[in-house]
């Protein structure tokens, strides 16, 4: 399609031939033809303030990322059976952020691919297919990665968790099942009981695995010391634990590159996604070196575009920017910044209801003064904030959280303008109303 070709065509051309699964963002969708750092341009020029992308992690068509890639791309691209530097070179520059224990990678196309491969990796080292994961957690688009997706199949479609699916409830402070800033331990026990309850089927446990910051479950910071209690558990019943780092990764934390590191723990697995390629279909599992030596049980694991050439060539650049460009240190300093000012905002407009996250991934949830979740509230946010230019996304169980996951390279400048257009639409007329009002 030429770039004549109008949004209702383009519209009317997926309705006919694209599955009607996809779905689009915003009433009037919005065509993009080019992105550039923290912004993205539409096809009549319009500018965008992108706090959405976590993909474009070191800025939409970062130079370094796009020279890398095309000056590989002109030479050669082939599978993993050939030698190649590229591959060990990407090697290096992840090892380096990971700790010792985590040795051993393999590379993929995508984050449901990377979870894909970490089950694997479970049951050919545990010979146990039971899995433990958290209510409304996310982890793929694969039948497997589905099957442990409480996202998914407790949703819209879905059919339930599948038997070797052990769902634990959202370990959610501000309004799960146990509140309060003391609930690491209680939430522990939700993970025991799922061990338990495997335990009793006279089965053993697979393994454990969980995002280290929630995020479809709506930005959920886990609570202090749960995430050490859960995974000794896990470990004391024979079970791996695995870290899906696919949405929080290369850095976004701020205060540390993975996000399990927050939480003090090394899991056996670790799964890389959405960031390590900047937007090319780039992902990996990193493991210890008694769980690969496992997995390597006879079988080939042959991946035909995973680790190619020209993946890797992108992969080690975006990895050596956010080193150069100390994307880390940036993130935990706009970070902070724009979440001590969202908590102003939120002492301001109490249907703020509670402010988290860290690093460069955040999330505000809005409540009415008896907690209950104000969806539409948060739809109509986001979309008033479209119409200013700046883009953002609403997620959670109960659509009522407004997340906040930019480009790394966004700014403190970046942020004031956020919380400006925030403030200034937190001020209207609907945001006051009532549920019955909005019917
Ligand atoms: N894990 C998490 C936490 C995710 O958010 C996603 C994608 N949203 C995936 C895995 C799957 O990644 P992909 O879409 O690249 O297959």
């Amino acid at each position: 399609a030429s770039n004549s070709t109008s949004n209702d065509e383009i519209i009317a051309y997926r309705k006919r031939h694209l599955g009607k699964s996809l779905s689009l963002q915003y009433k009037t969708p919005i065509k993009m033809v080019r992105g550039a750092g923290q912004y993205l341009l539409d096809q009549y020029g319009r500018k965008y303030l992108d706090t959405v992308n976590n993909v474009a992690h070191v800025g939409h068509e970062h130079p370094d990322v796009v020279k890398a890639g095309q000056e590989q791309m002109a030479l050669i691209n082939t599978n993993t059976r050939y030698l190649h530097e590229n591959i060990n070179n990407l090697a290096k520059e992840l090892l380096e952020t990971l700790p010792t224990e985590l040795s051993v990678l393999h590379f993929v196309n995508s984050g449901s691919e990377a979870n894909e491969l970490a089950i694997r990796m479970v049951k050919a080292v545990t010979g146990e297919k039971d899995i433990i994961a958290s209510e409304v957690g996310y982890h793929g688009n694969t039948n497997m990665c589905i099957d442990i997706s409480s996202y998914k199949f407790d949703g819209k479609g879905g059919k339930g968790a599948p038997e070797h699916t052990h769902i634990f409830p959202l370990p959610d402070a501000f309004r799960g099942n146990y509140r309060g800033e003391q609930t690491g331990e209680a939430y522990a026990g939700e993970v025991q009981k799922q061990i338990d309850i495997i335990h009793g089927k006279g089965r053993g446990v697979g393994g454990f695995i969980i995002e280290p910051i929630i995020s479809c479950g709506g930005q959920i910071n886990l609570p202090e010391g749960f995430l050490d209690l859960a995974y000794k558990n896990v470990r004391a019943a024979g079970g791996l634990c695995i870290s899906d780092e696919v949405q929080v990764g290369c850095g976004r934390m701020g205060k540390t590159f993975w996000g399990f590191q927050l939480h003090g723990v090394i899991p056996d697995i670790v799964t890389i996604g959405k960031p390590l390629g900047n937007g090319h279909p780039l992902a990996a599992v990193a493991c210890t070196k008694e769980v690969a030596e496992k997995f390597a049980n006879g079988m080939e694991f042959f991946n035909t575009f995973g680790g190619n050439p020209v993946s890797c060539a992108i992969g080690a650049e975006v990895i050596k920017v956010v080193k150069r460009e100390r994307l880390q240190a940036h993130a935990l300093k706009v970070g902070e910044f724009l979440k001590s000012e969202l908590k102003k905002l939120a002492m301001d407009f109490p249907i703020i209801g509670d402010v988290r996250g860290e690093g460069l991934f955040l999330g505000i949830e809005l409540v009415d003064a008896s907690m209950n979740p104000l969806a539409e509230q948060t739809d109509y946010l986001a979309n008033r904030m479209k119409d200013h230019g700046i883009l953002m996304s609403t997620d959670g169980p109960d659509h009522n959280v407004l997340k906040i996951k930019p480009p790394m390279v966004f700014t403190l400048e970046n942020a004031k303008e956020l919380i400006f257009y925030l403030r200034k639409i937190l001020a209207e007329d609907f945001m006051k109303m009532t549920a019955e009002e909005i019917k």
